[in-house]
């Protein structure tokens, strides 16, 4: 389903963008060497909980935690746990939901473990720049494909892969609304944009190939030659024709 948003509802979620942006921020500040996913997990349930808000991802299909902790070679939807130590060296994509006032936002980030290696620099770096490539196609007249084709065009000249199976999508009224935003193809395809599309954006780059596969436990998502992945998301508005990042400290609208 397709829902265009009244700039009231765009506001109300970039209340919520703000509160998912400072989560981040948080977790970007307690990630080091030593700690658990699983406690980071509780530290963004408690922060959004105390805010007014609720952890989108919690329950969701099932899911069973609130926040998705995706280390190294895992792409996305890792669950939290206390087995899982950060140590130095990894990286750490963290992917957030929140539901304030009835409407969802999305937004990911990998963030380093201490030092990292200057492959694993990079790949973060790609990954961050890509989606700001695809960003700037998500103004009024162009279409969905547009975003995807300029994510490619932006990380091909690295070679890195390109996940294929799972794809950004419209967000705000439901977790995942239409349209599905694939971060790859040919463009001028798919809907035409239009101001009230609320859109998560998320590039899921992998250091070698394209392929993913899903582990027993149905969630967490793995390259198929476990070399590491970065994602990077944010929820953007199309606002009097433009890209506004909802996700962030300071929306003015
Ligand atoms: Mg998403």
């Amino acid at each position: 389903m397709l829902y265009i948003k009244t700039l009231d509802t765009i506001r109300t979620m970039a209340e919520g963008g703000k509160l998912l942006y400072n989560t981040l921020e948080l977790l970007k500040s307690e990630i080091r060497p030593g700690i658990s996913t699983k406690e980071l997990n509780k530290i963004a349930h408690r922060y959004i909980i105390s805010n007014g808000a609720s952890p989108t991802f919690l329950g969701y299909g099932g899911f069973p935690a609130s926040i998705c902790t995706s280390k190294n070679e895992v792409v996305i939807h890792g669950i939290p746990s206390y087995s899982c130590i950060l140590q130095e060296g990894d990286i750490i994509s963290v992917d957030v939901g929140v539901s304030y006032k009835g409407f969802h936002t999305d937004g990911a980030r990998t963030f380093a473990v201490g030092r990292i290696s200057s492959e694993a620099e990079q790949l973060i770096k790609v990954c961050t720049d890509s989606f700001f490539a695809g960003m700037k196609y998500a103004s009024a007249g162009n279409r969905i494909s547009d975003i995807g084709h300029a994510v490619e065009e932006y990380v091909k000249p690295y070679g890195y892969g390109i996940v294929r199976e799972f794809t950004g999508h419209g967000v705000g009224n439901q977790l995942h609304e239409s349209p599905s935003i694939p971060n790859y193809g040919k463009p001028g395809h798919g809907l035409r944009i239009c101001d009230g599309m609320t859109l998560a954006i998320e590039p899921m780059i992998n250091m070698g190939g394209d392929a993913v596969r899903i582990q027993k436990d149905g969630w967490t998502t793995v390259t198929a030659d476990g070399k590491p992945a970065a994602h990077y998301e944010n929820t953007v508005a199309v606002v009097s024709g433009q890209p506004v990042i909802l996700t962030a400290p300071d929306v003015s609208l």
